[in-house]
């Protein structure tokens, strides 16, 4: 079928590649391009001898040059965008000058201000339009799936949607008195940041982690979760017509926020710069160095995820709930890909939506939302794919 390149060779990464060249009817030849090649090189060994053609290449994904160079050679069909949020603009620079669709997991966030919105990418919208290419923002789980979850429950189970609750529950322990599952800087600027939700038409703002809930989760069982600003609100506030409250709740266990905490009271999650031996370092990047490489903590990891949404909203005059949610097991994860879920239920995602763009299964030029798109058949693939979803009507609520 076609080409794909994938930017970034990290957890997510790692788990996309996987998944497709599992996939390779869509995926004929990937070219993994990232900062390190020699971790480009050493999945590549260990994916090589299958259908998919692997090739390999460095590139600083910063430089839109650099970018293009490597487009222009390889001739993509779609590039999947598994860097980090401060590559999105570079690598959008480079897709609109080659004529090639775009797909990401995280919305752009300046380097030097901890504040992750839509607004500078939703400016290349007519752009891309003009170059008749895709870009589909937010492919991963939160955002990505729980974005096509709210597209389902919209178009099958209710007239109007009123509220929505996305729960993301992690029960999985790996071990260690403090590590961050995702990439440490982006994890942490995200929980030390100050929560919000949605609630008829304007933002309310709570200070970071103040509204705390306790929920008991299918399949995991009862769990403290937290309130936290989230990128999806912003475009599922927009898209879902009606909505009057969306809000974003994480686990979060207590040994994690005192450490948190402790680190926050003597700066260590700063993001200003200071002069430490004549240069200069930004303490949470000093923070990332030292904390455990998420993609290690796969083979430690054990328990499940749990993350979906509740759905509050009426059918045929009706008051309705549904909660749908997907069930994800770390070591069955482990075993497949070598990587724990987090990793996992971002990474499948990544694939599906690049698979949607190289099949035309969702072909509209511009830059879209993943809850944009028709839902049908990204819930069909997540079946296929290994991150089946489940249905429940009348669940617990999240008062
Ligand atoms: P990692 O830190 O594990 O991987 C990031 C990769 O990007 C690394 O291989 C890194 O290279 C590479 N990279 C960083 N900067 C550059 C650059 N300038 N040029 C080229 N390559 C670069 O992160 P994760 O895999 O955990 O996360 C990847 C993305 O997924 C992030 O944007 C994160 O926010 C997002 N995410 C989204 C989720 C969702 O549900 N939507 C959930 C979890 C994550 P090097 O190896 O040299 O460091």
């Amino acid at each position: 079928m076609g080409k794909a390149l994938i930017i970034g060779c990290g957890g997510v990464a790692s788990v996309a590649i996987h998944k497709c060249c599992q996939n390779s009817e869509v995926f004929e030849e990937i070219m993994i391009a990232s900062r390190t090649k020699s971790k480009c090189d050493a999945l590549k060994e260990k994916l090589d001898g299958g259908k998919t053609k692997i090739y390999t290449a460095r590139v600083d994904a910063d430089n839109v040059d650099e970018l293009i160079a490597l487009i222009d050679g390889f001739k993509p069909d779609v590039v999947l965008n598994l860097a980090l949020p401060y590559q999105d603009l570079t690598i959008m620079d480079a897709c609109l000058a080659t004529g090639t669709n775009y797909l990401d997991t995280a919305n752009y966030e300046p380097p030097d201000t901890a504040k992750f919105e839509y607004k500078w990418q939703w400016a290349y919208r007519d752009r891309f339009k003009k170059a008749g290419i895709t870009a589909l923002l937010g492919s991963g789980f939160d955002p990505g799936v729980t974005g096509v979850f709210s597209a389902y429950a919209q178009k099958h189970l209710f007239d109007e949607i009123h509220e929505i609750d996305i729960l993301d529950a992690n029960a999985g322990d790996h071990g260690y008195p403090f590590a961050t599952n995702f990439n440490p800087e982006i994890n942490i600027r995200e929980v030390t940041a100050k929560g919000s939700y949605w609630e008829n038409g304007k933002w309310i703002e709570t200070e970071p982690m103040e509204i705390k809930r306790v929920y008991n989760f299918p399949e995991i069982g009862e769990k403290d979760i937290y309130l936290l600003h989230h990128e999806e609100l912003e475009s599922l506030a927009l898209n879902i017509k009606g909505v009057r409250r969306i809000r974003f709740f994480m686990t979060f266990g207590q040994s994690y926020l005192t450490h948190l905490k402790c680190l926050e009271n003597v700066g260590m999650t700063s993001i200003e710069p200071i002069m430490f031996e004549g240069r200069p370092v930004v303490p949470l990047q000093f923070l990332k160095a030292v904390l455990p490489d998420p993609a290690t903590l796969g083979p430690r990891t054990r328990g499940k995820t749990n993350i979906g949404c509740i759905f509050k909203g009426i059918k045929d005059g009706k008051p309705r709930t549904h909660y749908i949610y997907n069930v994800c097991d770390h070591q069955e994860c482990y075993r497949e890909v070598g990587s724990q879920a987090i990793s996992y239920t971002t990474g499948v995602p990544a694939m599906i939506g690049a698979m949607m763009l190289m099949t035309k299964t969702w072909d509209k030029p511009g830059v879209y939302n993943i809850e944009e798109f028709d839902p049908d058949p990204f819930m069909d693939a997540l079946n296929k794919w290994g991150l089946p979803w489940q249905q429940i009507e009348n669940p617990e609520l999240v008062d």
